[in-house]
């Protein structure tokens, strides 16, 4: 299962930041550990040469994005597909559309 239904709440939001603070900047990418392992937000932006060194430096080596030219890097498999989904596949805004908002803000159950 990928994308939609997989994810939710906090991590969906995360995910809407990470996408927006990536507008606008496809010279420069955000890094996808800062913001979903640190929850480092905002200004974070990266030249693609240096992913490599900053998230082998700063995380582990990761996963690189199978994407040609997308030198972003995930920390587990599992957020790979999840990248590819929002990044990539989803129109820009897709934060904005239903359902997306409205899983944004459902909470995690006990
Ligand atoms: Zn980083
Ligand atoms: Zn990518």
């Amino acid at each position: 299962m990928v994308g939609d239904e997989a994810v939710w709440g906090e991590e969906l939001r995360e995910f809407a930041i990470y996408c927006q603070d990536s507008l606008g900047c496809r010279k420069k990418i955000v890094c996808h550990m800062c913001v979903f392992d640190q929850h480092n937000y905002f200004g974070k932006l990266h030249a693609p040469s240096n992913m490599l060194v900053h998230c082998s430096s700063k995380h582990t080596i990761g996963y690189k994005c199978p994407k040609s030219g997308c030198m972003v890097r995930v920390a587990t498999p599992r957020e790979l597909p999840l990248h590819i989904h929002f990044y990539h596949e989803l129109p820009t805004g897709w934060w904005e559309m239903t359902p997306y908002n409205e899983k944004m803000n459902v909470m995690k159950g006990d």
